[in-house]
């Protein structure tokens, strides 16, 4: 499919791909970045400011575990001076999608670049597959995101060192003071148990709060639970006391309103952060606003004090 996309998009560029674009980017001067998912969007925006046009490529609303990439995605790379995906696992198609473009001043960027995906964690199942692709979720490795980012934005354009840095800098101190609120805020949980009727996606965040994390489904949204699972995570709420079930965005929550019928819990948000609708997009909303959302969710489902 993306060699019959590639072609197609060669014709496209050649026929559309006008001296007009190439001027106007030029002019404008600013570090044209595409991002794939919103934490990278995100994190490409701050740390770039005035000085770069990020685009988020996977439509806003849009679940990304399922993407595919359409022609105009790749020609919106093609147009890029950066372009930024998580790891191989996340985005499976980046790389075939890379070999299809054919700009030389685009320089291909995997933003979780050395941080291990390996989750030793959970007890869950999906444990044998210990490659748990959400790093953005867990906020230390966040920062280390940011600063592969900063990394090559200044590799780009060295100019721009000072200002990248600045930026930088007070977003991984948003980062980092938001890592210590969550430490400090889930020591205090009477329950301990995350009980997620979504994919496998807060694998990285339990691990840094020592938190015990069960999920309905593997590491793709698209993968159907098993009853037995199901049986499974109804029991720990029963037992535990538990009086919420967690949900994850974009997707119909089937399984967390299945579960939370059978055991009288109540259904609560936690955001995986993949991508936002174009709604919260519009309204400026940011990853850091998301994960302390987060929080206040997990401090209701978790019946923490502080
Ligand atoms: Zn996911």
């Amino acid at each position: 499919m993306i060699l019959f996309v590639a072609f197609f998009v060669f014709a496209l560029l050649s026929s559309c791909e006008t001296k007009n674009q190439t001027i106007e980017s030029s002019r404008n001067g600013k570090l044209k970045v595409v991002a794939t998912i919103f934490p990278l969007y995100d994190f490409a925006r701050q740390i770039g400011g005035e000085d770069a046009d990020v685009s988020l490529l996977i439509p806003p609303g849009t679940e990304p575990h399922s993407f595919d990439p359409r022609p105009e995605n790749i020609i919106a790379a093609n147009r890029a001076e950066i372009f930024l995906y998580t790891n191989n696992i996340m985005e499976p198609w980046a790389n075939s999608l890379l070999k299809s473009l054919r700009s030389p001043k685009l320089l291909l960027v995997e933003a979780g670049k050395g941080i291990p995906l390996a989750d030793e964690h959970s007890e869950h199942r999906f444990e044998r597959a210990s490659h748990d692709p959400h790093i953005w979720l867990d906020l230390e490795k966040a920062q280390k995101i940011a600063d592969n980012i900063l990394e090559n934005f200044i590799s780009k354009k060295p100019a721009k060192r000072e200002l990248y840095q600045s930026n930088a800098r007070k977003l991984k101190e948003t980062l980092a003071d938001l890592d210590r609120k969550f430490s400090a805020v889930l020591k205090t949980c009477k329950h301990n148990t995350v009980v997620h009727g979504g994919h496998f996606a807060f694998g990285h965040l339990a691990k840094r709060y020592n938190l015990r994390y069960v999920s309905a489904s593997g590491f793709s949204p698209d993968a159907e639970p098993s009853p037995q699972n199901l049986v499974k995570m109804s029991k720990i709420l029963k037992n535990e006391g538990l009086k919420h079930i967690f949900y994850e965005e974009l997707v119909t929550p089937r399984i967390a309103e299945v579960i939370a019928k059978e055991t009288g819990a109540s259904l609560i948000l936690l955001h995986g952060g993949h991508n936002i609708s174009k709604q919260e997009l519009d309204n400026g909303t940011t990853f850091i606003s998301l994960m302390e959302r987060n929080l206040e969710n997990i401090k209701v489902g978790l019946q923490c004090k502080q």
